[in-house]
């Protein structure tokens, strides 16, 4: 961190900034020049907020360096993080898995087929949520722990693991029986919280969706939250931000994969249902992660879209849904991943 005293700002300001620091047990060390009294600030300046020293008269500009988070760091630890899932299954650098289901866990009867169809795909990781953040307070909530219930039976029958969303903390013993991976979803990015209490009370993967309006560093630092509660197995979905845009429901921000890459070990997917809010564009954008070096892609199939309980629009039917799956693995051989 380096801290720039206003021009004119006396010794004695200077000091009282510096001897808070040095109490703190910081180094510091001058870089002063131009008549502008510049000072280094060393040591783990992770506890230490910039604009908390932008209260001490004397003081014009602080300017950090280091990352505010450390342990999603790729200056903590260079090489990637794989997580386990489960078996054969891993989700990081050199592996590319898709994650396929319902928007929400609706029936039995519809959850089989959608497993089916992974299967006969060769997709092992089935997603639905049974607890549904939706916007409207009118709209379907989703079943609830009986939903988890009907994933815990299907996977069962169809060796599949399960993925879900968590959106309270009490559910955490039900999801510690049922599902293989939590799911937090946009809305809740920002719930510490339940990010600390999942970084506690679970040592299972979780899928850590990026907020509507997130920057990359809020996200890791949700992240951060995970993992110095406990859990080091986060894996990031870039799921579209919200712009100016109307066409599409969200933005894919494709950037944030190489982005993520770039500062953090932890692996990234992708969500294409989310972003585009359209089945139209999912294979395209599929395809796209997968380029752009994403660890996989979690899309919203439904063997009836246009009677889905919810997200009908943004969910391949089961037959393009196969069609995808196919174009990936083309792509994935031409890539050789
Ligand atoms: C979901 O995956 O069903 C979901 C609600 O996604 P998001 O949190 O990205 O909106
Ligand atoms: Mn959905």
């Amino acid at each position: 961190m380096i801290v720039q005293m206003r021009h004119g700002a006396t010794q004695a300001q200077s000091e009282k900034v510096i001897n808070f620091l040095k109490e703190k047990g910081f180094e510091i060390k001058d870089v002063s020049s131009d008549n502008v009294i510049i000072f280094g600030v060393i040591g783990d300046t992770k506890y230490l907020n910039a604009s908390d020293l932008e209260a001490f008269s004397g003081v014009f500009q602080v300017t950090r360096i280091q990352t505010p988070y450390k342990l999603v760091s790729r200056q903590f630890k260079s090489e990637d993080t794989i997580i386990h899932i489960k078996d054969d299954i891993y989700i990081g650098e050199g592996y590319f898995e898709i994650i396929a289901g319902t928007c929400a866990v609706e029936t039995k009867e519809i959850t089989e087929e959608v497993a089916k169809a992974l299967v006969s795909n060769g997709v092992k990781i089935l997603r639905g949520g049974a607890f549904k953040p939706r916007t409207s307070p009118y709209s379907f909530q989703g079943l609830g722990v009986k939903g988890l219930e009907i994933l815990n039976e299907v996977k069962n029958k169809y060796n599949l693991v399960v993925v879900s969303e968590i959106v309270n903390e009490k559910d955490i013993p039900a999801f510690e029986k049922y599902v293989d991976v939590y799911q937090v979803g946009a809305r809740n990015m920002y719930n510490y919280e339940l990010l600390k209490a999942l970084g506690k009370k679970t040592k299972k993967p979780i899928i850590l969706k990026r907020g509507i309006s997130a920057t990359i560093e809020e996200w890791l630092m949700s992240a951060e939250y995970i993992l110095s509660s406990g859990n080091p197995n986060v894996i990031l979905c870039e799921r579209g931000i919200r712009t100016f845009e109307r066409y599409t429901r969200n933005t894919l921000d494709i950037q944030a994969v190489l982005a993520v890459k770039e500062l953090s070990h932890l692996p990234v997917i992708v969500d294409p249902s989310h972003s585009s809010g359209k089945y139209t564009m999912i294979e395209k954008l599929s395809l796209a992660s997968l380029a752009v070096g994403a660890d996989g892609v979690m899309v919203e199939i439904h063997p009836n879209p246009e009677f889905a309980l919810s997200d009908g629009a943004q969910s391949l039917k089961l037959d393009k849904f196969s069609h995808m799956v196919k174009e990936l693995n083309k792509l994935k051989k031409g890539l050789k991943k």
